[in-house]
């Protein structure tokens, strides 16, 4: 005979499919001795033949359904439709995936006229009793009978009106037992039936209602949507009713196992004596600390002490815990993973290995990468309120408040006189840098998340917003506006890099934190995982914070950004308008010296670690002045001073500026192009290299530089700049008398190169993909204004699933790297690979980065804590087999 029905403890956590996620919890709960409300679960199967025998309970379920009803009443000691003691249950649907589409639950079912007089007098408040009925009909009119709720909510509003009753918490129980009166008469007027009042019959129109729902519309499309099988049906949960609101022996209330925010393990919640659910979250009346308990029930405490302890060994995880006392008895509702911020996550999770709860590799699945950034970086204090000017791109994590100011030199001004200061600009340009040194964050109306902002923000750690372009920003006036409100030069703003908004004054915030439990967590992680993770860093001080939170190496320094330092831009001017090769080397000759000093620091703080340095890459034009302001200074002079040497001055800058101005400046002369046409600016690079790297080998300090040829497309690009690496150190060698060991290889960021890896890795040791570039010109999209312009209607419109900036595309930008590392290794086995664009950064293409059999990501300093432990997760993922389950706030 086919059992249709099962008593809470005959089944078990694993038979879902039979008693639906909600039946199996409960029997789990139950089972492991846990004082849950007794009730039974009809199965899904007996949904399945309701359909079969034409939508009516089969005979068989009907028996069953009866006997367990029979068992209920026996362990309660309650019987339904008994006058004097009544059992109440709730009815519930429950399939085996979660379905917001069915039936809404049922309360208090077994009530009716003589059953509430029961419970008022059980109770010792009609009041309640009453209220608890007329919900009863309207929640079984509405769900059962189909009558909209709209006639029940009509009437209760006339009658609080009429008795002058601002709220319901004013009705007595006389006025409820009117308001029942009506209720039935709307009940009759719409079936032309009574309100049924034998428990039995609602029980059946109950689990009748529960069965019709698994195919009512919003089922059948959240079905569709979710690819959610029709044949498996739904299982209907009969429990009986517990009351926390029986006198001042009972309550109600939700705790988590540790406390949710710092994951100290101690009982973290509250309660309400003599209260139902409801009170506990209508905020009427003030939650008792879950430590209160302790003084006021102690017995009851200890009940759930032990329970909480227990649910834990068993769920081998931090629970989230509804409970209610019933005259001193403890009954458990539900039980969940509890959701947790980033801190309590790592702590949890660490002191569960400790307890002997998980193991190592649970733990480290256990917190999500993307929640470490809350603790590396000042943030917003969360429990201050806060108004929200506009919102841009999250481009920067971290929190900053300071002084608006508009233009890069007033903010170094400002800045070195100890002032804070947020740089607003429409967008940055290499020409602010020193005003991004001076500045707490930097937020820009314009450019996407690897705009020059973006990049440089993340690489220094500063909050960032970018493409706020609600900003209507007036550089002249020094203000900008966001629809009506204006903010002036000097007014006081804070902004969230990790959310994007942007709000008005000082907010409070809270200081980064990497406690011991994070380090010990990123310790494992390291263990575990099987691809290296490296830093950007392209000057010592990031370079020693990243060696601080734990990279193996830089994988990129990005040589432009020391050339953009206030004081060396002049002289990188005079490199550019030199009309000789000698007047060139002169400036080049300045450089070499401060580029050494660059190069000296970097690998003093790797501590010969693998450092790689990529030669220049930017247009030249950006070491330049902008071509419309220059072209107003030269009409001014013109005619105020015509005669002037600056004038002619300015003059010939305008005319270099001219020659130098491209349509397309990320196409055109960047990257190893630069190299080729000016080969002396990589030379002096190279030597630079060379030189520092002789210099510490002198003082016994270890170095491992590799020197990397940006934006290569075809291999003959990297043969010559390859060659003249070489040469350059051979020279270097012979005059320090000291042998260097060193490397050369190659970014691929150009899909051609890519293509063509198999030649390119005959010139190269190893290839480090460039997945900015690789993505714009894969894509065919500008870096610098993809994300302003179209990607986020392309999200909203779902015709790309993620920004493929932040996320890399795997099914395109990622066959060109797999494809770049395939035909790499077959020419040169030993080829070593990594990845250095943003991707090297964010979870789901460190996995791929992992699949693809990458020897390292790179990112920025702030990412590489984040990037270990997503590192680690890959390797546990595909070598073992399990997911993630991340369970944050
Ligand atoms: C890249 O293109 O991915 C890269 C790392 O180089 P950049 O962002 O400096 O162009
Ligand atoms: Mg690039």
């Amino acid at each position: 005979m086919e059992k249709f029905v099962y008593l809470f403890h005959e089944g078990n956590g694993n038979m879902k499919e039979l008693l639906g996620g909600k039946g199996a919890n409960l029997a789990e709960m139950t089972n492991i001795g846990l004082p849950v409300p007794y009730g039974f679960t009809i199965t899904t199967q007996a949904c399945n033949a309701y359909y079969e025998s034409g939508k009516t309970i089969p005979t068989l379920v009907e028996k069953q359904t009866l006997e367990a009803l029979l068992r209920l009443e026996e362990k309660m000691g309650k019987k339904l439709g008994d006058p004097k003691n009544p059992l109440l249950v709730s009815v519930r649907s429950g399939s085996v995936f979660s379905m917001p589409g069915m039936m809404d639950t049922i309360l208090n079912l077994g009530m009716n006229d003589e059953t509430v007089e029961g419970v008022a007098s059980l109770t010792n408040n009609p009041r309640f009793a009453y209220d608890s009925y007329r919900r009863f009909i309207q929640m079984f009119s509405n769900v059962v009978l189909g009558i909209d709720t709209y006639f029940f909510e009509q009437l209760l509003e006339e009658t609080r009106e009429q008795k002058g009753y601002a709220s319901d918490p004013e009705m007595t129980a006389e006025d409820w037992k009117e308001i029942i009166v009506g209720y039935k008469e709307i009940v009759k007027k719409h079936t032309r039936k009574d309100f049924p009042q034998d428990p039995k019959e609602q029980l059946f129109l109950a689990i009748n209602a529960v069965f019709d729902s698994w195919n009512n519309q919003r089922a059948i499309v959240y079905r569709r949507l979710n690819k959610i099988a029709d044949h498996l049906g739904t299982a209907v949960n009969i429990q009986s009713m517990v009351f926390g609101n029986m006198g001042n022996d009972s309550g109600t209330g939700v705790a988590f196992t540790r406390n949710p925010s710092t994951g100290e393990p101690v009982l973290y919640g509250e309660y309400l004596i003599n209260a139902q659910g409801e009170d506990v979250v209508a905020g009427i009346r003030t939650p008792q600390p879950i430590a209160a308990l302790k003084e006021e029930m102690p017995s009851v405490y200890q009940q759930f002490a032990d329970t909480c302890h227990r649910l834990e060994q068993h769920y081998k995880e931090m629970q989230d815990i509804e409970f209610t006392v019933e005259r001193g008895k403890l009954f458990i509702l539900q039980t969940r993973n509890g959701k947790r911020t980033a801190q309590a996550a790592i702590r949890i999770a660490v002191e569960m290995v400790q307890e002997g709860i998980i193991d190592v590799k649970t733990a480290l699945l256990r917190v999500d990468p993307d929640q470490l950034n809350q603790l590396l970086h000042r943030r917003i204090d969360d429990s201050v309120e806060k108004r929200i000017l506009a919102k841009g791109l999250p481009a920067s994590p971290g929190a900053a408040t300071g002084q608006v100011v508009f233009d890069a030199d007033e903010a170094e001004q400002l800045g070195n006189d100890g002032k804070k200061v947020i740089l607003v600009r429409p967008e940055t340009t290499p020409d602010d840098i020193h005003g991004i040194v001076a500045s707490q964050a930097i937020l820009t109306s314009r450019g996407g998340m690897t705009s020059h902002a973006a990049v440089v923000a993340r690489g220094m750690g500063k909050a960032c917003i970018c493409g706020c372009e609600a900003l209507r920003i007036d550089l002249k006036a020094k203000q900008f506006s966001v629809g009506d409100m204006v903010v002036n030069y000097g007014d006081v703003i804070t902004i969230d890099g990790s959310t994007g908004e942007i709000m008005l004054g000082e907010i409070a915030m809270i200081d980064p934190e990497l406690s011991d439990e994070f380090q010990l967590l990123l310790s494992w992680a390291d263990k575990e995982r099987k691809i290296g993770v490296r830093a950007n860093a392209d000057n010592p001080e990031d370079a020693k914070k990243a060696f601080d939170f734990g990279a193996g190496g830089v994988g990129l320094c990005r040589t432009e950004h020391m050339f953009m330092d206030i004081k060396r831009i002049p002289i990188v001017q005079k490199m550019i308008l030199a009309e000789t090769y000698n007047e060139r080397m002169e400036a080049l000759d300045q450089l070499l010296p401060m580029q050494q000093g660059d190069f000296e620091g970097i690998f003093e703080a790797m501590q010969g670690l693998p450092v790689t340095i990529r030669l220049l890459d930017p247009p030249l034009h950006e070491f330049l002045p902008d071509k419309e302001e220059l072209l107003v200074e030269v009409t001014k002079l013109q005619i105020l001073d015509p005669d002037s040497k600056e004038l002619a001055q300015k003059e010939k800058l305008l005319k270099k500026v001219r020659q130098l101005d491209e349509f397309n400046p990320m196409l055109g002369l960047r990257g190893c192009r630069l190299g080729m046409v000016h080969p002396e600016i990589y030379e002096m690079q190279a030597k630079a290299i060379f030189y520092a790297a002789s210099k510490l080998a002198e003082k016994g300090i270890e170095v491992n530089p590799e020197i990397m040829i940006p934006l290569v497309g075809h291999v003959n690009e990297l043969k010559q700049m390859r060659e003249l690496v070489i040469e350059t150190a051979n020279k270097v060698q012979v005059e320090t008398g000291r042998s260097i060991q060193y490397t050369v290889g190659t970014m691929i960021e150009i899909p051609r190169a890519a293509l063509t890896a198999d030649e390119i890795a005959e010139e190269a040791d190893f290839f480090s993909f460039g997945t900015n570039d690789l993505t714009q010109t894969t894509f065919g999209y500008s870096r610098d204004d993809a994300e302003g312009k179209f990607l986020q209607a392309y999200i909203e419109h779902k015709v790309l699933p993620e920004n493929p900036f932040a996320v890399l595309d795997q099914e395109g930008v990622g066959k060109l790297v797999e494809t770049g590392v395939t035909l790499g290794r077959k020419t040169n086995p030993k080829l070593k690979t990594g990845i250095c664009g943003e991707h090297g950064g964010e979870k789901s293409s460190i996995d791929f980065c992992y699949r693809t059999g990458l020897d390292y990501v790179s990112c920025s300093p702030y990412r590489v804590p984040l990037a270990r432990l997503a590192a680690a997760q890959a390797t546990i993922r595909h070598e073992l087999n399990r997911e993630e389950v991340y369970t944050t706030a």
